[in-house]
């Protein structure tokens, strides 16, 4: 139930600041059949949400949240990431998100469009949004970003792959909605140095993993995955984990 569900706060370091804390959603919907735990209800966002506004907090697209910190500003902001652009987003996420005059950034993958989730082995075809449906995403204020083309390891793919995932994706999302193109985010939250040089040389402002360790840093965001299960006492174990394991993100405040 929304009473039992809970957001961590930002954890907080003192030499710099907050980290910024980033949370990770995939598809919004009904969840009878979710082997990969990918899915969560629009109740249970409702809930997530609301509890952030009862604590002075407010989700963000990534963009306007690490733009806030470089001013010195936007403690109060959580940044909101949905990946894959499922198709779910706009009849399930979206209304929501107004509900509690929230933003977000939703990773989509230009190679797929009004395709399905093809790469996960088992489990549900979901679809995904058609170019039209990112467009209508874009224009409620959804921040759009790439998560590549066709949902590839960045850490396998060969120099051609690589630059078409990247530089490839970004074009055609320009090209898609008529505006700069800022965010990336690994496939797999997959990510190494090579992967790194690759996003920042395809024009890319940041880039979002899920735990980069040493990477960590405006090309590796670290995200914590919410799920439909999280309950508050998974959510602060989540919180000491978030704490303990990155290090403040250089170049962030
Ligand atoms: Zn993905």
């Amino acid at each position: 139930m929304p009473s039992s569900v809970e957001f961590p706060a930002p954890a907080r370091t003192p030499a710099t600041g907050p980290v910024p804390w980033i949370a990770m959603y995939h598809s919004v919907g009904d969840r009878a059949d979710d082997p990969y735990r990918v899915t969560v209800t629009p109740d249970r966002l409702d809930g997530q949400l609301r509890w952030l506004r009862r604590r002075g907090l407010r989700g963000v697209s990534v963009a306007e949240l690490l733009a806030a910190r470089a001013r010195g500003e936007g403690r109060d902001l959580v940044g909101l990431t949905f990946d894959d652009g499922y198709a779910d987003f706009l009849g399930n996420a979206l209304p929501v998100l107004a509900r509690w005059e929230c933003t977000a950034t939703l990773f989509v993958l230009p190679g797929r469009l009004g395709g399905d989730n093809a790469w996960d082995p088992l489990g549900p075809r979901k679809p995904l949004l058609t170019a039209d449906g990112v467009r209508r995403a874009a224009a409620a204020g959804v921040e759009i970003g790439s998560h590549g083309l066709t949902h590839v390891d960045l850490t396998r793919a060969d120099d051609t792959v690589l630059t078409a995932e990247t530089t490839g994706s970004r074009a055609a999302l320009e090209e898609l909605t008529g505006a700069p193109v800022a965010g990336f985010c690994y496939p797999y939250g997959t990510v190494d140095r090579r992967a790194v040089e690759a996003v920042r040389g395809a024009g890319y402002g940041y880039a979002c993993a899920i735990d980069p360790g040493e990477l960590n840093g405006p090309y590796a965001l670290p995200r914590v995955h919410i799920g439909q299960n999280d309950t508050a006492v998974r959510l602060f174990l989540k919180r000491r984990l978030h704490r303990l394991r990155r290090r403040p993100v250089e170049g962030l405040r």
